[in-house]
């Protein structure tokens, strides 16, 4: 796309931040592999683009959570090791082992949908046992653990599948100090050290994801799996910021207004008159909305930086747009109007937005829509 060409609203990525995030996030983790975490469209920041650049500045994997993200990546041309977590009964096993990812296993089920696959295409699946160290969604139990590491190994036994990893998922590591944090890791040791004393030979075994690979160097055992943060996104305000670890945001969404008019004040704007303007300003439409992701709950509160100051939210986000009180300022019609960015030209930036939403930083990001272009840069 041309980066100059007038737009309505754009979602610049900048793709040199991403690989300085990477190469800062493996100093953090030196000793461990780097599996770039790019489910959910790379976190809003597009899938295919965030991985090649994930690649260039050393991440050895790729993670995604459904097998369709990871066979996307494959069919892009992505050689590498690309793991995929999240199945359910029928997915398609058969194309992921012929297409040699590593493929999460959780429960009984899941082992047998995917030992017969290896036998329809003649090949040794690659999997991953999952543990369910205390996070409590996905994962194998510690009770069930013994039953699923004495089938994964019959199988390897039958060269169906050679078990790669065995790996966990933190439920607080964006809660410093939080007692499950020691708590699952003694779990994940435990839990390891079983299928290990049993004869399980794994390539790698992980846990940390982004606050742990950035404050819990005790957790990063062969392999790290930071997902927000190689975005330049802190995982949460009590974590840091993202400069407290050499991290710069990634996303910039910037949008051209698309109308600018005087009102008088007493003049109600948008759905259910939320605002009212109180006295007589100037108006400035931006032509996003929760159709292009934008939070709806952002009403009112979300900050955005028109002609170098921030404005408010004036109203209800709609769905294709929502208009900000310029407070008699009269920038021209399709002047920036910059919803969030890195945040060092005076912008908001996503966690902004997300104390504004009332959400996660995380969640900013990831929903800005497939109406958004992405301009790499
Ligand atoms: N690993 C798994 C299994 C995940 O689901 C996620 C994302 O939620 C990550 C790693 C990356 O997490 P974060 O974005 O907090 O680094």
């Amino acid at each position: 796309m041309n980066e100059t060409a007038p737009f309505r609203v754009r979602a610049e990525i900048d793709l040199a931040a991403l690989r300085a995030n990477v190469r800062a996030l493996r100093a953090h983790a030196p000793d461990a592999a780097f599996m770039a975490v790019v489910k959910a469209d790379a976190y809003g920041h597009g899938m295919v683009p965030c991985a090649k650049a994930a690649v260039q500045a050393g991440a050895a994997w790729i993670g995604t959570a459904t097998p369709e993200e990871a066979l996307a990546l494959r069919a892009a041309g992505l050689p590498g090791r690309i793991m995929c977590w999240l199945w359910t009964p029928g997915g398609p096993w058969r194309e992921g082992v012929e297409a040699g990812l590593d493929m999460s296993v959780s429960a009984p089920w899941a082992l047998e949908e995917v030992t017969a696959a290896a036998r329809e295409a003649g090949r040794t699946a690659r999997i991953q046992l999952k543990a369910d160290t205390g996070l409590g969604r996905n994962g194998c139990m510690p009770a069930d653990w013994p039953e699923l590491v004495a089938a994964s190994l019959r199988a390897e036994a039958e060269g169906l599948v050679r078990v790669t990893g065995l790996w966990s998922h933190f439920a607080c590591a964006d809660e410093p100090g939080h007692p499950s944090i020691a708590a699952q890791l003694t779990v994940f040791r435990e839990m390891v050290a079983y299928a290990e004393g049993e004869g399980i030979r794994p390539e790698v075994r992980h846990i940390a994801n982004s606050p742990a690979t950035l404050t819990l160097p005790e957790t990063h055992f062969d392999l790290v799996r930071p997902g927000i943060a190689m975005y330049g996104v802190s995982p949460s305000p009590e974590v840091g910021t993202p400069e407290d670890f050499g991290l710069r945001p990634v996303m910039t969404l910037t949008a051209s207004l698309a109308h600018v008019k005087h009102a008088p004040g007493g003049h109600g704007v948008s759905y259910g008159h939320h605002y009212v303007t109180p006295g007589a300003t100037t108006l400035g439409l931006v032509p996003a909305g929760y159709g292009d992701g934008i939070p709806r709950h952002a009403s009112g509160t979300a900050p955005v930086l028109v002609d170098g100051k921030w404005r408010t939210v004036a109203g209800r986000v709609a769905m294709d747009q929502f208009v900000v009180d310029l407070g008699g300022d009269e920038p021209e019609v399709g002047a920036e109007a910059v919803l969030f960015g890195p945040g060092d030209r005076g912008e908001p930036t996503a966690e902004d937005w997300a104390q504004a939403a009332g959400t996660i930083a995380y969640e900013i990001v990831t929903r800005i829509g497939s109406r958004v272009p992405r301009v790499y840069v």
